[in-house]
Order: C-alpha cells, then sequence, then structure tokens
C-alpha cells in the first residue's frame, strides 16, 4: 500500500533482486555491507550475484512459485536488468514493494517504445521509425535517412542485434536476417561524444544525479567511462535537466540511466535508457561518496538518497574477455599501479566482448586517469 511505501526499511531487512548478473552482484554486495538481507533470483546458480547473495533461488524469471517465494521472503525487490517479464514484476509487487514499477521496466524492453515516450517528455530521440513489416521499410528509410542503422527493438546489448545500412536494399537485407522481429530504424549520427546520466528518485520525488560520464564505446561496447566529461558545462546541464524530465514525466522510483548522443551541432540525442545502474556508472564504485548501486537500495527502501558528489577523476575502463585471448591477463601489471583499484565479475568463461569485470583508474586529473586506463589497457592481456 501506499502508506507501506512511505514506511523507510532499514538494515536488517530482506532486499530481493531478479536477475544475478554483475549489476546485481554489486547491489547485493551493497546491501549487505549496509546490513540487510539479500535474495537473488536467476536461472543460473553460479551468476555473478548467486555467488555471494545470502539467499538464493535458482529458477526462470517467470517461475510462479519463485516469484511468490521472492515476494514472500522480502521487504522489497527490484531488478538488476530491464528484460525481467513486466508481468513477474507485476506479481511480486502483489506481495512486497517492488521499484522501478512495471510499467517503467516495460517501456525500457522496447526501443521504439522508449524513443516514443522520451519524445513525449520532450526530450528528443535519435531520427527512428519503427520496422514491423516489409512494407514499413521505404517509408521509414524516407524518415530517418541514411546511412542508418537496424536494430532489434527487444533484447539487445553490448551492440549486439545491429546492422549499419548505407542502402534501402541493405536495410531490407537487415530486417529479413533480423528474422522480420520488430526492430528499429535508426539514423547513424556523427558522435562528437556519448555521455549517460545516472540518476536516482526517490518515492517523495525527489532525486539525485552522479557527476555526468563521457562515454567511449568500441564494437558497440562501452570502453570507457571518464569523469569529469570534457564538455562544455551548458551542455552536461541541459543533460543532466533532460534526464531528470524523464524520470519526473515516468514518475519513476528507483536508479535510471541516460543514454544521449552529441552529434556536430551540439544536439543532445536520447539513445536509450536503463531502469536500472549502468555500466557507465560503475565509476561510482570507487569515485563518489555514494555508488550508484547503494543509491538503488536507498531508493527502494525509501532512505534519503546518498551524495554523489565526485572525489577524484576517474576512467573506468571494461575488461572485455578478449583480455584472457592470451591466458590470464598480468594482473602484477595493475596492482603496481595506484589509483587501480580493480572488480572481477566472478565469470569463469572468457568469450570476446563478454564483460569479465572493469578497473576504477583514479588520479589527480582527468588527463592522467585516461593514461592509467590506457597503460592498463597496453600492459594487461
Ligand atoms: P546497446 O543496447 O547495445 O547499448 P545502443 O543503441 O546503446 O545499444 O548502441 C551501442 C552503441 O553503438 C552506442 O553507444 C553508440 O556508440 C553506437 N550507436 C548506436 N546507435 C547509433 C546511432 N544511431 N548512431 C551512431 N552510433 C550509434
Ligand atoms: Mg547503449
Amino acid at each position: 500500500s501506499a502508506n507501506e511505501a512511505l514506511q523507510p526499511l532499514l538494515p536488517g531487512a530482506t532486499i530481493g533482486v531478479v536477475g544475478g548478473g554483475q549489476l546485481g552482484r554489486y547491489f547485493v554486495l551493497e546491501a549487505r555491507r549496509l546490513g540487510y538481507h539479500t535474495w537473488v533470483l536467476d536461472p543460473d546458480a553460479n551468476a555473478p550475484a548467486m555467488q555471494l547473495t545470502e539467499h538464493k533461488l535458482v529458477a526462470s524469471y517467470d517461475d510462479a512459485d519463485a516469484l511468490t517465494a521472492l515476494g514472500e521472503a522480502c521487504d522489497a525487490v527490484t531488478v538488476e536488468f530491464e528484460n525481467v517479464p513486466a508481468e513477474s514484476l507485476e506479481q511480486l509487487a502483489r506481495h512486497c514493494r517492488v521499484a522501478p514499477g512495471a510499467s517503467s521496466i516495460r517501456i525500457a524492453q522496447d526501443r521504439n517504445v522508449e524513443k516514443a515516450v522520451a519524445s513525449q517528455h520532450g526530450l528528443q530521440p535519435v531520427p527512428f521509425a519503427p520496422l514491423r513489416e516489409m512494407a514499413d521499410i521505404s517509408p521509414a528509410v524516407a524518415t530517418v535517412g541514411l546511412p542508418a542503422i537496424v536494430k532489434t527493438a527487444r533484447l539487445g546489448y553490448d551492440g549486439k542485434g545491429q546492422i549499419v545500412c548505407q542502402t534501402e536494399a541493405d536495410v531490407k537485407a537487415a530486417f529479413i536476417s533480423q528474422g522480420q522481429t520488430v526492430c528499429v530504424l535508426e539514423k547513424r549520427i556523427e558522435l562528437v561524444a556519448e555521455v549517460s546520466v545516472v540518476l536516482a528518485r526517490g518515492y517523495a520525488g525527489d532525486t539525485a544525479v552522479f557527476p555526468i560520464a563521457e562515454n567511449v564505446h568500441v564494437n558497440g561496447i562501452l570502453s570507457t567511462s571518464t569523469l569529469p566529461a570534457s564538455l562544455d558545462e551548458a551542455l552536461l546541464e541541459r543533460a543532466r535537466q533532460l534526464a531528470l524530465q524523464l524520470a519526473n514525466g515516468l514518475d519513476y522510483h528507483g536508479v535510471l540511466a541516460v543514454e544521449f548522443f552529441i552529434d556536430s551541432a551540439g544536439e543532445i540525442l536520447f539513445n536509450e535508457m536503463a531502469p536500472r545502474p549502468h555500466n557507465s556508472g560503475h565509476y561510482t564504485l570507487d569515485a563518489t561518496v555514494c555508488s550508484q548501486f547503494e543509491q538503488q537500495l536507498r531508493a527502494l527502501c525509501g532512505l534519503p538518497l546518498g551524495s554523489t558528489q565526485l572525489l577524484s577523476p576517474v576512467c573506468m575502463l571494461n575488461l572485455l574477455g578478449d583480455v584472457w585471448t592470451e591466458g590470464e591477463p598480468r594482473w602484477s601489471a595493475l596492482f603496481e599501479q595506484a589509483g587501480v583499484h580493480l572488480h572481477l565479475y566472478g565469470k569463469a568463461e572468457a568469450r570476446p566482448g563478454r564483460k569479465m569485470g572493469h578497473v576504477n583508474c583514479l588520479a589527480e586529473t582527468r588527463s592522467e586517469a585516461l593514461a592509467l586506463a590506457e597503460l592498463i589497457s597496453r600492459e594487461l592481456p
């Protein structure tokens, strides 16, 4: 009930997370550090968060019995990724507090829907058009222009399910190669920069925004996030306001990440949102007063939101499975460097492109932090 939602959940309460990946792992670590009991629901008994949680439920995300058990065991439940069926959250919400809500999750699951919703709230999405059937292609190309990118509307991550197209014939071939599942056609933007805004919004509409990360992607996968961002202060402030506008418009509860493209005209284009902590917010584990995961817990529990103050310039470098190609990474090269914080997710198998961990490189200045990350990425493999 609304009354229950106002009652803060204090240490000693029991908190659950649906999804056992690395984001859930840090949520569990922070929750346990703060004295909460934890449950994780994931089909993989050895998933990153399952290794560290006090209690686990090994089941699929739509297993009705498991959801009932989770909802009955927990005072509040959150998600660590957006592809949890919204119906599962609705089922959980009959037993305990759930944030973010099913409606926000539903929006974030579909690239066409999230762009349309962002637009309704006054953000400017990347020019896009839905592709539902072959007949949509010509008008979509006319709307969006070329070159363009075909992305599956659902379930894509780390650049998966994305095909760059130069011609309308390419778009047709791409749509067919996606199995004619619902896609989005997006204008390919000449990116000047990419930034992400990670924020939290509490039940009372209180908000806290983390410093904006400047992100570099390689092959569609996040490579580095650097703070402070090197962009114009006024532009960063606009991005902050846009992200807040979206969170407020959605009456969002929890941690929300909003990815923006900056084009050559200095326009801030909405790319996508994530209803949870974000890879580009991992720097907060070592470089802000409160991490994005503690913030997720605070928002869920109805506690005051923590300080998002940046304590040091930082460059977060993702460690992909590629680093393991020649065998175990040269960890000594990393431990020799002051200011480098290693995070590994406990994944047994290192595959190319798979996120295995990250390092947060802290230094006196932004450029020194970047240089440290470059050194690590050279020396580690
Ligand atoms: P994912 O869900 O895999 O993160 P994104 O849509 O965020 O999917 O795409 C991943 C990355 O690919 C982006 O961060 C950006 O670097 C690049 N990218 C995606 N869409 C576009 C676009 N329309 N124009 C230019 N680059 C893009
Ligand atoms: Mg993305």
